[in-house]
């Protein structure tokens, strides 16, 4: 019987998304470029898919661009948002938490001759509005924050530190790296102050490899490549229509359980939390008012990487920080408090809404077992 507890790092296809993208390969295969009825069908489900999106985020649909996932839509907003400045505002703040995606466009930017400010949380973990406000200037043309943090939950205060940038330099784009907040927190790009803001469907019982930049009206950004006209010239190259589909199905059929989904996995969340508890040297990495799908902990004694295993032939499936680092530490946990022995012993798990109680009990049964077999073999 596999236990996956590890929905923030990927989840499963829903049924409405595969049917639908069956149906696009099987019968509804032509290009939404294509001028004839059969390209005009595919483009209209596709139509329809951004409408499904933009409407999860109270959004027109226009302001859709769909991409190949989280990693390709933050590239795009960062540093096509960067270039559209030219040699004009060459400051970009983000904060140290961020996604290696993000850290990665901003590197980049650095290498450019940007000038990079990362904004880091308090000695207690915590990240501060204010210190993002304080952080930009005049010669700041973007700043960066994602809104649910993957390695730990945290929540950015994004709607806060966006609000007070706007207010005093209207003009610096701002940009939220929302992957692991959407359809499962209220996300709305408008209420967030937020130009930009980046999605994926595989977080979202869509497939992998398709993912939407919100993209506010008037907002200039530079394509990362040339090429066809297709997502208004910003991300030319033919759509993966059934991608796309699926994802609009997907996001459809989630519409209007996200309080009531957030309320259950908060209560595995709990649960979690009680029974960790009853181990001894379990130390919580995730703060207490972070998001109900994300679980980080340590477990004294333990590396993660032999608790990953030993649960994995158990077939419960966990992380030990964040899946795109395959195992390598991205240095986040730290930026959060956690001591660098406490990182080497640390476990993400994350929920779903079909996750119950036992999934709960046979993890934690799984641990003390490990503990018993291996803390004192080491
Ligand atoms: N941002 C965050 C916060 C993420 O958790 C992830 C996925 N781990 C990404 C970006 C990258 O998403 P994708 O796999 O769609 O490129």
């Amino acid at each position: 019987m596999t236990i996956y507890l590890d929905s923030a790092a990927t989840s499963r296809p829903g049924e409405a998304c595969l049917n639908a993208m069956c149906e696009m390969m099987r019968e509804t295969y032509g290009n939404p470029s294509s001028l004839h009825r059969f390209g005009l069908e595919a483009q209209l489900r596709m139509e329809q898919a951004r409408k499904q999106i933009a409407a999860a985020l109270g959004c027109e649909s226009a302001s859709i661009t769909f991409t190949s996932g989280a990693t390709e839509s933050n590239h795009l907003a960062i540093r096509g948002a960067a270039y559209a400045y030219g040699k004009r505002k060459r400051r970009v703040v983000t904060t140290t938490v961020e996604h290696a995606s993000v850290k990665g466009a901003f590197d980049l930017l650095e290498t450019e001759g940007y000038e990079v400010i990362r904004v880091a949380p308090d000695a207690d973990g915590v990240l501060h509005a204010e210190d993002i406000a304080a952080a930009v200037d005049d010669a700041t043309c973007l700043v960066s924050m994602m809104l649910v943090n993957n390695e730990v939950g945290a929540i950015l205060p994004v709607q806060q530190a966006f609000a007070q940038i706007k207010r005093t330099y209207p003009q610096i784009i701002t940009h939220c790296d929302a992957v692991q907040g959407f359809m499962k927190l209220p996300v709305n790009p408008v209420k967030l102050n937020a130009d930009l803001l980046t999605i994926s469907g595989h977080k979202v019982y869509a497939c992998k490899g398709v993912g939407a930049l919100y993209h506010k009206k008037g907002v200039r950004l530079i394509p990362l490549m040339k090429g066809g006209e297709q997502e208004g010239t910003i991300r030319p190259g033919t759509e993966s229509v059934p991608l796309i589909v699926g994802f609009g199905a997907a996001v459809n059929e989630l519409r209007g359980t996200i309080a009531e989904r957030a309320e259950y996995v908060s209560s595995l969340r709990s649960e979690c939390v009680r029974q960790l508890s009853d181990l001894e040297g379990v130390a919580i990495n995730s703060p207490e008012n972070g998001s109900p799908y994300i679980l980080s902990f340590s477990v004294k004694g333990l590396r993660s990487e032999t608790m990953l295993h030993f649960l994995s032939d158990r077939e419960i499936y966990v992380s030990s920080g964040s899946a795109c680092s395959k195992g390598k530490q991205s240095g986040v946990l730290q930026q959060f408090g956690v001591t660098q022995d406490l990182a080497d012993s640390t476990l993400r798990v994350s929920f779903h809404a079909e996750n119950t109680d036992a999934d709960i009990t046979a993890l934690c049964t799984a641990l003390k077992e490990a503990q018993e077999q291996l803390v004192h073999k080491r």
